[in-house]
C-alpha cells in the first residue's frame, strides 16, 4: 500500500499484493544487480506493516496471494516475521500463499528450526537467487557465497518444507567458451539441490551497476544470443530434475520456454535448436532499461 522507491517482485507474483516490510536487500553487493542499488537497507516499523495489512484488507479483502519485499524478506527478525504472517492470515480470509525472496546469507542466518516455524505459519514459497553454479563466477559477481554456500541455504530451504523457486541467469561469464563450464556446474547444483521451480534468465547490463561499468569500458564482453542459447541448452540437456517446473521466458531470454523438465526437456531442446538456426541474424540484447 505505501511503498518506499520501486518495488520488485517476482513475475510469478503479477497478482500478489505487495507488502512491503523491509526496505532495499540486506546484502546489496552483487555486481550485476541494480535492483536496490539506490536504497539504504532498513525494516520498516512492525507498527507500519501492520497498518498497511489492516488498509489492504479493506481495500483488498479478496486477496489470495501476498509478496513480503523488498529484496531479502527472510533476514527479518522471528518475531517480527512470525507476526507479520499470523496478521496477514487474519486480514485475507482467501489467503493461499505467501512468499517472499531469501538471500543465501540471511537464509543461513536462521536455524532449521526456525525456518520450519516459518513454513508452518505460513510462509509457503521462497525464491532464491542462485545465479550459477560456479564458485569462481559467484566470487566475481560478489554474491557472497559459492556453489556450496549456496546448496547448503537452497537444501535448507528445501528441507524445511518450502516450495523453493530459484533463478539462474545465463551470460554471467560473458563471451567465449565459458559457458559450458558454467552451464555444466549450475546443472550440477541445481541437481543436487532438487528446487520445484527453476527459472533461466540471460544477463543484461542494467545501469547503476559494477558490470554494467564493465561493459560500457570494454573489460567485459557480452555474450552473443548463440553462446546463450548454447548455455540455455547445455543447462536444460544436464538438468536431471523430472517433474520441475522450468522457465526461461523473461525478455532477456532468446527463446521463451516454459514447461516441465523431462516431459517437455526434448521440445525446449528442439525449440533452443531452431532458434540457434537463426541466432546470427537475432539482435544481440545488451542493455536492461526499467519501464
Ligand atoms: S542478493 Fe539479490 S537483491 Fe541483493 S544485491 Fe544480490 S541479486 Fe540483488
Amino acid at each position: 500500500m505505501r511503498y518506499e522507491g520501486g518495488v520488485y517482485r517476482p513475475p510469478g507474483e503479477w497478482q500478489s499484493y505487495i507488502l512491503q516490510a523491509t526496505v532495499g536487500c540486506s546484502y546489496n553487493k552483487c555486481t550485476f544487480c541494480e535492483a536496490y542499488k539506490k536504497k539504504l537497507y532498513h525494516v520498516k516499523p512492525l507498527s507500519y506493516v501492520l497498518d498497511d495489512i489492516a488498509m489492504a484488507s479493506v481495500r483488498y479483502p479478496n486477496t489470495e496471494t501476498v509478496f513480503i519485499a523488498d529484496g531479502d524478506a527472510i533476514a527479518l527478525p522471528m518475531d517480527y516475521l512470525l507476526t507479520v504472517l499470523a496478521a496477514l492470515k487474519d486480514a485475507f480470509p482467501h489467503l493461499r500463499r505467501i512468499t517472499c525472496y531469501a538471500g543465501p546469507i540471511s537464509t543461513m542466518e536462521k536455524t532449521a528450526e526456525q525456518l520450519k516455524q516459518l513454513k508452518e505459519n505460513g510462509l509457503g514459497r521462497v525464491y532464491l537467487g542462485v545465479e550459477s553454479g560456479d564458485s569462481e563466477l559467484l566470487k566475481k559477481v560478489k554474491k557472497g557465497v559459492d556453489a556450496q554456500g549456496m546448496l547448503k541455504a537452497g537444501l535448507a530451504l528445501k528441507n524445511a518444507g518450502f516450495d523453493l523457486w530459484v533463478t539462474v541467469i545465463a551470460g554471467l561469464e560473458g563471451s567465449g567458451e565459458g559457458y559450458k563450464k558454467n552451464a555444466l556446474l549450475t546443472a550440477e547444483l541445481l541437481n543436487a539441490m532438487a528446487p520445484q521451480h527453476i527459472s533461466v534468465m540471460t544477463y543484461m547490463a542494467t545501469m547503476g551497476t559494477e558490470m554494467y561499468e564493465d561493459v560500457m569500458a570494454g573489460r567485459f564482453k557480452m555474450q552473443t544470443p548463440r553462446e546463450a542459447l548454447l548455455e540455455t541448452r547445455l543447462l536444460v540437456e544436464k538438468l536431471n530434475l523430472p517433474g520441475a517446473h522450468f522457465t526461461a521466458n523473461h525478455m532477456s531470454n532468446y527463446r521463451p520456454l516454459k514447461g516441465t523438465l523431462g516431459r517437455d526437456t526434448d521440445l525446449f531442446l528442439c525449440q533452443i535448436d531452431e532458434m540457434l538456426a537463426q541466432a546470427d541474424r537475432v539482435k544481440q540484447r545488451t542493455i536492461y532499461r526499467h519501464g
